[in-house]
């Protein structure tokens, strides 16, 4: 789950009262190249007996596409993935910056400005932009402000500079967490590529992939989740949940995972949350 410490719309508190109230017993926060909200997370998850896995979205690529790894069950306080996460917030401040710049040229001036304002922390996305281009009437929504601003291509669109995908996993790994391929469905790749993916992803030492993901269709769990098994990768499950709001699925409303799979949680010491 995400909050306003990335592109969540609720606050640490706000996210969590509300897995409280939707009756789920386990969350990760996985807040996007940052943890900055994992000990608040923590206090507010056990003053209402709910397990907080710590955890990150770490942007990478891989092959030239944006390939998200979530990192659970991470020692915040690990040097090398601060370090590591420092580096893509820079690159995130820069880039901001850049798109602002375009944008200006193309005569929508103070881009930078309004996206921090909706930002509300430091971590800057295009989704912020996105949302400054619909408020002040230069779109009519998200998908129209990537489309014709932000997307890859577009007036405004940043080539992204991504760390490598293994970096990622290395990170993740050197601070005790579990590397996981965020929504593999969502990156649009042929079945043989997307194999060649988790391939390389094992081989970095990457353990697991999202087989029911908020963010994907319900119909790729039956193919991830064999991909997961003839891996020898965990599957992990979870809504991807942004905001109320925001697109996809609400807290708790994920498919469950096929049968046969190991879920990440019990890697991770969840084993009693396990819901088969
Ligand atoms: P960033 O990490 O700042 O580059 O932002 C990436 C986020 O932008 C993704 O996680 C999506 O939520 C959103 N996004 C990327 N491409 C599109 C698109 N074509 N249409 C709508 N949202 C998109
Ligand atoms: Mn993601």
């Amino acid at each position: 789950m995400h909050s306003l410490h990335s592109d969540g719309s609720l606050s640490v508190e706000e996210l969590v009262a509300r897995v409280a109230e939707r009756g789920v017993r386990l969350m990760a926060l996985t807040d996007h190249d940052n943890t900055a909200g994992i000990v608040e997370a923590q206090q507010k998850a056990a003053q209402r007996g709910i397990g907080l896995i710590p955890g990150v979205e770490v942007s990478s690529e891989w092959s030239g596409i944006g390939i998200h790894i979530v990192g659970l069950g991470i020692d915040i306080h690990n040097r090398e993935l601060q370090r590591g996460l420092a580096r893509i917030m820079e690159f995130r401040d820069w880039r901001a910056a850049e798109i602002s710049r375009l944008l200006a040229v193309a005569g929508m001036p103070g881009a930078e400005e309004g996206a921090r304002r909706l930002a509300g922390s430091r971590m800057v996305g295009r989704t912020h932009f996105a949302r400054w281009l619909k408020d002040t009437g230069h779109c009519q929504d998200n998908a129209e402000a990537f489309q014709r601003w932000l997307g890859r291509g577009q007036v405004a669109y940043v080539p992204s500079d991504w760390i490598p995908m293994s970096e990622a996993v290395d990170w993740i790994r050197q601070s005790g967490g579990i590397a996981v391929v965020a929504h593999p469905g969502r990156y649009k790749l042929s079945g043989s590529r997307l194999r060649a993916l988790c391939e390389e992803f094992r081989a970095a030492g990457g353990g697991a992939i999202e087989v029911s993901s908020g963010s994907q269709g319900a119909a790729d769990r039956e193919h991830l989740g064999r991909l997961a098994q003839q891996l020898d990768l965990a599957a992990s499950l979870g809504s991807d949940f942004h905001g109320p709001e925001i697109g996809h699925a609400e807290i708790g409303q994920i498919f469950p995972l096929p049968e046969g799979v190991q879920p990440v949680w019990e890697r991770l010491g969840y084993a009693d949350f396990s819901l088969h």
